[in-house]
Order: C-alpha cells, then sequence, then structure tokens
C-alpha cells in the first residue's frame, strides 16, 4: 500500500501538504487566504474537498489556519484537529465574530492518535511566545513494517525532531530565510524560524549518520522575500560538506504558490 505526500502551498504566506493512502486523505495545515483560492487549491489536487478525512493543524498562525480555510472545510464537512490547548485561541483568532456551528472541530492532545489507516504524533517544538506549535510524525503501518513521514514546518530548535529525523522515510522541513537577505530585507519575525544554515545544520548532523538514508527531503516554508530554493540547497550541500557526510538523498524544494509533484513512498 503506497502512501503519497505532496505541498499544496508552502511559504511564509500560505502552508497546506496532502497525505494520501488508499483510505485516507490528511492534510497538513490549511493556511488558504481566501475562500476562493482555497476551493481551487483543493479541487487541483483533490476531485471532491469532502474526500478530505482530517486536516491536523500545527499551530493557529495565519498562514497555517484561518477564517476563509475554516469556512471551506466547515461546508465540506472536514474535521479540523487542533491542540487541545489552543482551541479557545483558534475561536479568538479566526472566528472572526461567526459562530462556526457546524464545523467538526476536534483536538488532539500531545502524543498520538489515529486518523483512519495512519498513526500521527505530535510533538512540541518551540516557535513563537505563546503559541503552541507542533510537528506531525505521520505513520503508515504496512506488512513490511511503517512508512514514517516527519511535517516540521514552523520552529527555532530541532531538539525534539533528532530522533525522528534519524528514521523518518520522508522529511518535510522548514527552511525559512537566507541570512544575507534578511540582512537585506530585515524582519524581526524571522528569529522565530529556521535560517537556511540552521537547518542544514539540522540535517547534517542527523541525516550524516544514518545508515539508510531517508527516500527525500522536502525543504519548505521559504520566505517570500527571504529566500530562494538554490540558496537552501547550496547551504545543505555545504553544511554536509564541512561535516564530510555525502547527499545520498534526493532534496526537493516546495513551490511557495503552486501544488508539488507527488512524492511516492515505497
Ligand atoms: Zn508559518
Ligand atoms: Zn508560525
Amino acid at each position: 500500500m503506497a502512501i503519497t505526500f505532496r505541498t499544496i502551498l508552502s511559504s511564509s504566506s500560505g502552508n497546506c501538504i496532502l497525505i494520501q493512502t488508499e483510505e485516507t486523505n490528511l492534510l497538513v495545515d490549511c493556511g488558504f487566504r481566501s475562500q476562493m483560492g482555497c476551493k481551487t487549491a483543493l479541487k487541483e489536487v483533490l476531485s471532491d474537498i469532502s474526500s478530505i478525512d482530517a486536516v491536523i493543524v500545527t499551530h493557529n498562525h495565519g498562514d497555517h489556519i484561518n477564517y476563509s480555510a475554516l469556512k471551506v472545510l466547515e461546508k465540506n464537512n472536514v474535521p479540523v484537529y487542533v491542540f487541545e490547548g489552543s482551541t479557545d485561541e483558534l475561536k479568538y483568532k479566526h472566528y472572526n465574530g461567526y459562530s462556526f456551528a457546524a464545523l467538526d472541530l476536534r483536538s488532539f492532545s500531545a502524543g498520538s492518535f489515529e486518523i483512519n489507516d495512519l498513526t500521527i504524533e505530535a510533538v512540541e517544538v518551540p516557535h513563537h511566545p505563546g503559541i503552541s506549535t507542533f510537528a506531525f510524525v505521520i505513520r503508515h503501518k504496512r506488512p513490511d513494517g511503517e512508512c514514517k513521514i516527519l511535517v516540521a514546518a514552523d520552529f527555532t530548535d530541532g531538539a525534539a525532531l533528532t530522533e525522528h529525523l534519524s528514521d523518518a522515510d520522508l522529511i518535510y522541513i522548514e527552511a525559512n530565510h537566507c541570512l544575507e537577505l534578511l540582512r537585506i530585507f530585515p524582519n524581526f519575525n524571522s528569529i522565530y524560524h529556521m535560517n537556511n544554515p540552521a537547518t542544514a545544520r539540522l540535517l547534517a548532523d542527523t541525516l550524516g549518520k544514518r545508515k539508510t538514508p531517508p527516500q527525500a527531503v522536502v525543504l519548505g516554508h521559504l520566505s517570500n522575500q527571504r529566500n530562494e530554493p538554490q540558496k537552501a540547497i547550496d547551504e545543505i550541500k555545504r553544511a554536509f560538506r564541512n561535516k564530510g557526510h555525502e547527499i545520498n538523498f534526493p532534496i526537493e524544494v516546495a513551490p511557495k504558490f503552486d501544488p508539488s509533484k507527488e512524492i511516492k513512498i515505497a
């Protein structure tokens, strides 16, 4: 049974990832800024929005979940899973005074929960003060073992992720900004995100030691103004070279505004 991964939107202005098995359509985040944009983008990759089994939300920043996306998900009866300590915050930030009476809002706690044939482990990561933020480890059981995807969007320190970086089959990880571009276009909020050298060091430290490489690494959540795909890739190459490691896995950079190609995990 195959599992596939693709990003639908991935940048500092909007994030949405689709993970599919034979039984399940799972979204990680749904950060579209308009209802029309959300419907159009989801219909480009799924014929029917109501076929989405769940959206799991990393945290409540508007580039990951917001009013427009919640409206579309409510209308299509898609369950939305938010950290149990963040449901009031979601309502305060994104309901905009509306009741969302028909929204199927559910909660998860730190630890594991199931969605059909997927087991999701929520791992808390440091990001923005006062905003609980999670990376997700998504496991799919199959006869010859399990397939494991790590999705780490916004964060500042990967200490909680090292054990998962050491054995995940597919790794999606934030490479938010280039330090040179940040000097040209200063932004205080960049301190809450992984810069290219930090992501590169984390990957070189953890993947360099692996016996079996991951099947794919996808860099995502690139800043619109302060990063470019080639700059992120070059930084990874430099970090692996400095540590004397080879890059023996494919690296992709998630397109900022369009769906990525589909990655099938063997
Ligand atoms: Zn974000
Ligand atoms: Zn954020």
